[in-house]
């Protein structure tokens, strides 16, 4: 199975690394929708927002961890987390990713 993340993870595909551990990656997106804009990926494919079930929400659990972590350590205070589940919401990698975007004023609702 070809997937464009699980090649990020394995470094088949290059990336800004923000931050890695067993479990998450984390890296700046290629197209920012802010000052500040990187995505948190679970190293295990999962497919979306729509796909965490009883045995792979930890991972999604520490992948909050890590928006805690990088954001502090980035001395940011106030983002946005933004994860698209489908076609219709924007999705257009189908590995679970959240966006962590800073750095401006966001609006509501999103559009
Ligand atoms: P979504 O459209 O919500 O599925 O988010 C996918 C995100 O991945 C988009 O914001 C893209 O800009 C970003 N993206 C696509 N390819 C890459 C890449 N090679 N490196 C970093 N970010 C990427
Ligand atoms: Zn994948």
């Amino acid at each position: 199975m070809s997937c464009l993340f699980c090649s990020i993870v394995n470094g088949d595909i290059p990336s800004n690394k923000v931050y890695e551990d067993e479990l998450a990656y984390a890296f700046y997106d290629i197209d920012p929708q802010a000052p500040v804009h990187f995505l948190v990926i679970p190293k295990e494919h999962i497919l979306s927002a729509g796909a965490v079930t009883p045995e792979n929400s930890a991972v999604v659990a520490h992948c909050f961890e890590v928006i805690a972590q990088v954001t502090k350590e980035l001395g940011i205070t106030d983002f946005r987390v933004v994860s698209n589940c489908g076609l219709q919401a924007g999705q257009s990698v189908p590995h679970l990713h959240f966006h962590v975007l800073a750095g401006r004023d966001m609006t509501w609702p999103p559009g």
